[in-house]
């Protein structure tokens, strides 16, 4: 198995080398030079694994420069006990046609954690092959940042240093990151918001120089090996939904996935493990009133909004202008050759129409879309408590809504929906929902607030951020 780019511009790659550097050198996206398929014999062999087991097989079929063993014990590692309670994706029915899938249980309390658990353990091994180091810069808002940091905390060759908007972060989010007093983790609150921190990086990554001398890498939502993890939880929760039914008629049993989207992260794993094989009746994209990718999905136009058009929402990790991963869709549905035209339309009118081609989003991939308000999240988080005593967060609430409107209209089968983030992280607006009924949402997050936290302030300054990485990025090179 080896990588290209989207645009074009790369020579095949390896995994290991994709997970390192993230973006392409071309400005494109990684995408898998074709799609393993896993047929049936293979899925049903794979239904008596625990997680951490299928998590290698399944990432196996993209990294296929680790050895089968070694990659075993990176998914033993990332999903070990003290960082996921088994069964690390639990499953809980909501009645006979709804079933919430766990992604958050990890110690940030959001799916972004599986994902970056993966990377903690898989990016040091990568680096300790070649006798290199990474320094990590990113921005965050929060649930990114956290997540990373987290992951890579007390892990060899990697130091993370995370800028974050001074004063403009939930208690929670600033208590996760700046709990943290590991020697490799550096949190840099900006005298700024979200979008300053983000300049200053985009600024330090254009100084090719500074980059290549101080060895600086990312490691967001783009990154293939991200989205590797993140197919392994289709797989599991397809095989655990499906172990009551008879053999003979699990491929037919018309199980769809409603997934909270933003970056096209998440749902992009579920195409690819419904091309693998997979039998994915639909996959359900719910947006929140940042519907950018609803439109798409309904009209194949393409128009990424300014950040004047981004509205802050109820469900905030969800609030996107563009989505970065769609890339990696529009190239699947127009392959290379017509993918480079459309995307040379799209930087230069800042709009793409695929609407000749959106019967097939849903006709040959499965997609069916929708979009949810604040309102709708405060009904479904109340609706699914009523129903079945489960707490839901916003996020997930979005799915629900969307879910619930498909099933109205007539969508057959069982819908799994992916829940993205813990209630208790959204507490406010769980009791917005729930009032008293909300109840016991706070003892595993009142021991965290009262930690000690460390965090170092710094101007809105891109010298100012260089001039701490000089001064606190270890050498490149680790000694043979
Ligand atoms: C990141 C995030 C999302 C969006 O996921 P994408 O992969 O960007 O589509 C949804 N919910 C929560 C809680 C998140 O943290």
């Amino acid at each position: 198995m080896t990588f290209v780019s989207t645009r074009g511009g790369m020579a095949p790659a390896p995994f290991t080398q994709v997970l390192i550097d993230g973006l392409a050198p071309d400005g494109g996206l990684t995408v898998p030079d074709h799609v393993p398929t896993v047929d049936a014999a293979r899925l049903e062999g794979w239904r008596g694994l625990d997680y951490p087991a299928l998590a290698a097989e399944v990432i196996g079929l993209y990294a296929t420069d680790i050895p089968a063993a070694d990659l075993a014990r990176l998914t033993a590692a990332a999903y070990a006990p003290e960082r996921f309670p088994a069964p690390v994706v639990p499953l809980n029915r909501v009645d006979d046609r709804r079933v919430v899938v766990g992604l958050s249980e990890g110690p940030t309390m959001a799916f972004k954690d599986l994902a970056m658990q993966f990377l903690g353990q898989a990016m040091p091994y990568a680096l300790a092959r070649s006798g290199r180091r990474l320094n990590i810069l990113g921005a965050t808002s929060g649930d990114t940042g956290s997540a990373a940091e987290h992951a890579f905390r007390g892990r060899p060759g990697i130091s993370v240093f995370m800028l974050s908007p001074q004063g403009r972060m939930s208690d929670v989010q600033r208590a996760q990151m700046y709990s943290l007093d590991d020697a490799n983790i550096h949190n840099l609150a900006v005298d700024g918001v979200f979008d300053d921190c983000q300049n200053i990086v985009k600024a330090i990554n254009g100084d090719a120089a500074f980059k290549a001398a101080h060895a600086i890498g990312a490691v967001n939502s783009i990154n293939f090996g991200r989205i590797s993890a993140q197919i392994v939880y289709y797989f599991w929760a397809w095989l655990r939904v499906t172990d009551d039914i008879p053999a003979a008629g699990r491929a037919d049993a018309l199980i769809s996935f409603a997934v909270p989207s933003g970056n096209f992260g998440n749902i992009y794993a579920g195409h690819l493990a419904r091309r693998m094989g997979l039998a994915i009746h639909r996959l359900i994209l719910a947006t929140n009133e940042n519907n950018v990718l609803d439109e798409f999905f309904r009209t194949g136009v393409y128009q990424p909004r300014t950040r004047e058009q981004t509205l802050v929402t109820s469900s905030p990790s969800m609030d996107i202008s563009k989505a970065s991963n769609l890339e990696r869709f529009i190239w699947d549905v127009l392959g290379p050759e017509r993918f480079r035209a459309a995307w040379a339309e799209l930087e230069r009118a800042g709009r793409l129409d695929l609407s000749a081609e959106q019967p097939r989003f849903t006709a040959e991939y499965g997609f069916v879309s929708g979009e949810s308000t604040h309102a709708d999240r405060l009904a479904a988080i109340r609706a699914v408590h009523e129903r079945s005593g489960l707490l839901i967060d916003p996020h997930t609430a979005d799915a629900v809504t969307v879910a619930d409107r498909l099933i109205a209209d007539g969508l057959p089968g069982q819908v799994l929906v992916l829940a993205t983030a813990r209630p208790e992280k959204f507490g406010d607006t769980v009791k917005e929902a729930l009032g008293d009924d909300a109840e016991g949402l706070t003892p595993r997050l009142r021991e965290l607030l009262a930690r000690p936290q460390h965090v170092i302030d710094v101007p809105n300054s891109v010298d100012a951020v260089r001039a701490y990485i000089e001064a606190h990025a270890p050498a490149t090179t680790v000694a043979e």
